[in-house]
């Protein structure tokens, strides 16, 4: 397959039937070049169903850089998806910052900047600005529908979960809910909007898109389920939307029931780590916990007489997230209780 380079977003044409692919130049701050980001552009030959809403969707990876699952997903749909069988837009970017792909890091060594808290952009900011405003500028108004496929990297482990944010309008809470149960992970998990700000599906949702996030593993690693289902997901909602022919899959045949959906909403339910420490986790990632339940135990080896602190459950829920390294650092979120929701108690 071949791609074209090219230096400014006029040199897309966003309406070009069949399947085009790009590398986006943007050029470095530093010198001379550029970071080529990818990007797959599919305008479909099928005639799908009448539709009164315009049907698009756009899919990131790559977002932070040593999360590979979306990379790797993202990739695979840039190959394998057949205009043939697509009605509408799809927009695919595999390695939004590209720069921290390349270099296996969570943020840009470029500047220094986590593409994920730099939206909305900022069109004469330093290159992670300049990307976030080119997808805020040129790609949302293409797409309804944002896809951002994360992983734990090395901020800490999770169980496999989609995620979104609780937002005011309940028709697209709900459209966001059902659409993210399409991934059909074990887990969809609405979080906190304090926990940080500038988050690409912070800007989608913002925008009134049905824009959903998700953890599909972690430790830098590639896991086999998250790749499957986010490959498999993001297909599952084309279906949805009759964008792709085809019967929605269900993908994690062992598991009959529907996804949990599961609230940590609120900032008190992200444990920070009170000292610097060697953490002892007592549970595991996705169990049950029960209020004053013992989770883990914090170890300081600068004295090895010394007891360790325990860390008890503040709630009944299910560990959502845990630190997946040893070592912590103070302040660093040790773990993350969410406790069970329904659509019915938004
Ligand atoms: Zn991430």
């Amino acid at each position: 397959m071949s791609t074209t380079i090219i230096h400014h977003p006029s040199q897309i044409d966003f309406d070009k039937p069949g399947k085009t692919h790009y590398r986006m130049a943007f050029p470095l701050d530093s010198g001379w070049g550029s970071s080529l980001v990818p990007i797959t552009i599919i305008n479909g030959y099928r005639a799908g169903k009448v539709s009164a809403t315009p049907r698009g969707l756009a899919a990131f990876g790559g977002t932070h850089g040593n999360e590979w699952e979306g990379q790797v997903a993202v990739k695979r749909l840039c190959q394998e998806l057949d205009p043939a069988e697509i009605s509408g837009k799809i927009i695919l970017m595999p390695q939004l910052s590209e720069s921290a792909c390349a270099a296996n890091q969570r943020i840009s060594p470029l500047d220094g900047v986590n593409m994920n808290r730099a939206f909305p952009g900022n069109a004469r900011g330093t290159i992670s600005y300049r990307i976030a405003d080119f997808v805020k500028r040129y790609i949302f108004p293409q797409v309804r529908v944002v896809v951002d496929i994360h992983a734990g990297g090395r901020e800490g482990g999770f169980a496999l979960c989609t995620s979104f944010h609780p937002v005011p309008d309940p028709a697209q809470f709900d459209e966001i809910a059902k659409v993210a149960s399409l991934f059909d992970l074990p887990f969809q998990l609405i979080y906190s909007s304090q926990m940080a700000s500038g988050l690409l599906t912070d800007e989608a949702e913002a925008e009134g898109k049905i824009a959903i996030g998700g953890e599909f593993g972690f430790g830098e690693g590639v896991n086999r389920k998250g790749v499957l289902h986010a490959f498999e997901g993001i297909r599952n909602i084309l279906k949805h939307y009759d964008m792709l022919s085809g019967e929605i899959l269900k993908i994690d045949q062992a598991r009959p029931s529907l996804p949990r959906l599961v609230d940590a909403r609120n900032i008190e339910d992200y444990i920070p780590c009170p000292r610097p420490g060697i953490w002892e986790p007592l549970v595991d990632l996705g169990d049950e916990v029960k209020h004053g339940q013992l989770v883990g135990r914090l170890h300081d080896f600068s004295d090895h007489t010394a007891e360790p602190l325990e860390l008890r459950a503040h709630q009944d829920g299910v560990l959502i997230m845990m630190c997946a390294a040893a070592s912590c650092q103070q302040g660093l979120t040790l773990y993350v209780i969410a406790r069970d929701a329904s659509i019915a108690n938004k």
